[in-house]
Parts: C-alpha cells; sequence; structure tokens
C-alpha cells in the first residue's frame, strides 16, 4: 500500500519511518498543505493522510477521486472543517484518530487553568526583571473551587479526572451523559455550569449550534472573576466579547491553546512581525491571558498514536472497505 502523507512536521517523521516499516506499506511525506495545488502529488498512491482538517479540503475530493483514491484520514479527533456529505458524493471515505491521547489535551488544560490561577506568566516575568514583590500575585486554589467542564467525552472526562485528584469539585454539561462520569462530576444544566463554575473548560467538537458558545449573553450569566479555558475549538469563544470581559473584570483570567482566528496564524513563524487581528493583539497583550499554539495535543505519546492509528485506518480501508475511526458511514 502506498500513502502520502501531507503536512508532515519534522517530529513526526520518525513515526512514519517507524509504522511504514512495521505495517509493511510505503510512505511518502510532505510538509505541505493539502489543497487544490498540491493535491496533485498524491497520483499513484492508494490512500491520503492530512493533519489538518480546513476547509480547503473539501475542493480535493473531487481530484482525488478523479486519480481513483478513495481512502483519506485525518492525524487528528477534530475534522469540523470537513463536508463529510460532499467528500461522500466523490465515494471518498474518511477516518479520524478520535483517541490518540485524551491525557496529552487535559493535561494541558489543568496546566492552563493552574498557570492562569496562580498567574505564573507575572511570575516568570517578574522574577526575570528582578522584581520579588508579590503585590498582586495572589492566587486560588484549585481544592477550593468548582470546576465547569462543558462536553464530557474522552478528554473532557479525563480532565475531569485530573482537576478532581487536586480535590476540586466538578461539574458539567454534557448532551449526552457519560455513564463513566458517575462519582466524578455531577451534571448540570448548561445555565447552572455558567452560574455555579469559578472555572469553566470547554471539551466539546465545533459544530454550527456550539459555535460561540461563550459569548456576551453566555458570560453576563457567569459568575465575576470567573476563569475559561479553552483547548477544544477556537470558534466555541467569540472572541471580542471575552476581550471585553477580560478587560472589565467579569472574566478573571482566560486560558486559550486555541483562537477564534488561528487559521492565519497556526503553524506559522510570525516571530518579529505585525499581527493583523487586532483582537489577537489584545488578547496577547492582556496581563491575565496566556495563549498558546495549538499545542495541547503535542506529546511523544499523541504524536505517536496520532500517525499509528491513521495508518491502521487506511490499511482498514484497504483489507476491510471501513473502519471503526470512519466519519463517512
Ligand atoms: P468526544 O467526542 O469524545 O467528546 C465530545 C463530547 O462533547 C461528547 O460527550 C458529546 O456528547 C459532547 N458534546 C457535543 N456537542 C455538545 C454540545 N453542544 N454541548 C455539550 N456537549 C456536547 O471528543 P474528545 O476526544 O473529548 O475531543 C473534544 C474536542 O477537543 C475535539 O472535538 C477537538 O475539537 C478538541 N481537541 C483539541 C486538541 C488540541 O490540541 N487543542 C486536541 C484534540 C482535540
Amino acid at each position: 500500500m502506498k500513502i502520502i502523507a501531507y503536512s508532515v512536521r519534522k517530529d513526526e517523521l520518525q513515526y512514519f519511518e517507524k509504522f511504514a516499516e512495521q505495517f509493511g506499506i510505503e510512505y511518502a511525506t510532505t510538509s505541505k498543505d493539502l489543497n487544490t495545488e498540491t493535491v496533485k502529488l498524491a497520483e499513484g498512491f492508494d490512500a491520503v493522510s492530512s493533519y489538518t482538517s480546513s476547509e480547503e479540503l473539501n475542493d480535493v475530493w473531487e481530484p482525488l477521486s478523479k486519480m481513483g483514491i478513495s481512502y483519506f484520514t485525518v492525524r487528528t479527533a477534530g475534522y469540523d472543517g470537513i463536508d463529510i456529505e460532499k467528500a461522500k458524493s466523490f465515494g471518498i471515505k474518511i477516518s479520524n484518530v478520535p483517541q490518540y491521547s485524551p491525557s496529552a489535551i487535559a493535561e494541558f488544560a489543568v496546566a492552563l487553568s493552574l498557570a492562569t490561577l496562580r498567574k505564573i506568566p507575572l511570575c516568570l516575568s517578574r522574577a526575570k526583571n528582578q522584581n520579588f514583590s508579590v503585590n498582586n500575585l495572589m492566587g486560588r486554589e484549585l481544592n477550593t473551587i468548582t470546576i465547569g467542564i462543558i462536553g464530557t467525552g474522552h478528554i473532557g472526562l479525563t480532565t475531569a479526572k485530573v482537576f478532581k485528584a487536586f480535590g476540586a469539585k466538578i461539574i458539567a454539561y454534557d448532551t449526552f451523559e457519560n455513564p463513566q462520569a458517575q462519582n466524578i462530576l455531577e451534571y448540570k444544566s448548561l445555565d447552572e455550569v455558567f452560574a455555579e463554575s469559578d472555572l469553566i473548560s470547554l471539551h466539546i467538537p465545533l459544530t454550527s449550534e456550539n459555535r460561540h458558545i461563550i459569548n456576551a449573553e453566555s458570560i453576563a450569566k457567569m459568575k465575576d472573576g470567573v476563569v475559561v479555558i479553552n483547548t477544544a475549538r477556537g470558534g466555541h469563544v467569540n472572541s471580542e466579547d471575552l476581550r471585553d470581559a477580560l478587560v472589565s473584570g467579569k472574566v478573571a483570567a482566560a486560558g486559550l491553546d486555541v483562537f477564534e482566528h488561528e487559521k492565519s496564524l497556526i503553524r506559522k513563524d510570525l516571530s518579529g512581525k505585525i499581527i493583523e487581528d487586532s483582537v489577537y493583539r489584545d488578547l496577547a497583550n492582556l496581563p491575565n491571558v496566556i495563549i498558546t499554539p495549538h499545542v495541547a495535543f503535542n506529546t511523544d505519546v499523541a504524536v505517536q498514536n496520532m500517525v499509528k492509528m491513521s495508518t491502521e485506518n487506511l490499511i482498514s480501508f484497504k483489507n476491510a472497505g471501513t473502519t471503526d475511526n470512519e466519519i463517512t458511514k
């Protein structure tokens, strides 16, 4: 089997080599993203692997099908840009990697929570500047606060367990109540989670229904001084509304691994450049905001699993016509 993998980072290469050998397949890799220009590189391959799942992919289903390629995988859990019906109409079968390491994201969400609650960036810059005053550095303890988890699937439930180990009270909202969450958290309505949480952590996939689930209206329902953590998708948060609430003090702090308009920023080195997006600039300059470059997934275990499981998906498409992780069923 011959597979071409797009958007391959240097740190992923070792895993493509490892699993090509282990599964007895041929892998070609490119750092280029898949789009209508680069799709021609797929000519002669049996299947395609992509790291991104942006809307541009919907323009490659037709050229791929013309090349006789119908097996496609993303190496991520999220696939919010993909138009599944359009892909199906061209006979493309698509899979994702739903559980490459829920702990990778969960632990990062908790790290962002601790960093915002204990004002770690401010502590670091003070010490670096030889300012050893502790004024305005008072933090809050996880064991004294209520955490609101929105979305209690693989990542949300794992996050809840880690917060629970710190002694926090956990409440949660999900459209589907996870039976494994019994003894770990208490389900509440979304409005109750907004009203009762000291810190809200998002763990839902992005859909048209939950876009901007955090906006001026929902923030108004939250406690004064709430902390917002987003490691899910940028589109869940109306970033202008969040900025305004951070400036007014309604929201005490935010930890954002994902950003609503990250498309023009993600995976690029823009060091020294002026970023056009003024909302991003405002957020990045606020002392009570931590922004990280969509990196919550990025652990050794997770990246290895992303390559391994996506490869298994494609092999299963070839051998069995489907995989447990097919999203086009
Ligand atoms: P999952 O499918 O296991 O769980 C999602 C949960 O959200 C489910 O329990 C579902 O019932 C619930 N849900 C869906 N829509 C909802 C809504 N409108 N309101 C309340 N609950 C809702 O998914 P997961 O593996 O836990 O991943 C969650 C999300 O995390 C992914 O979709 C992805 O966007 C994000 N993610 C981010 C990174 C990163 O690096 N920052 C990495 C992986 C995943």
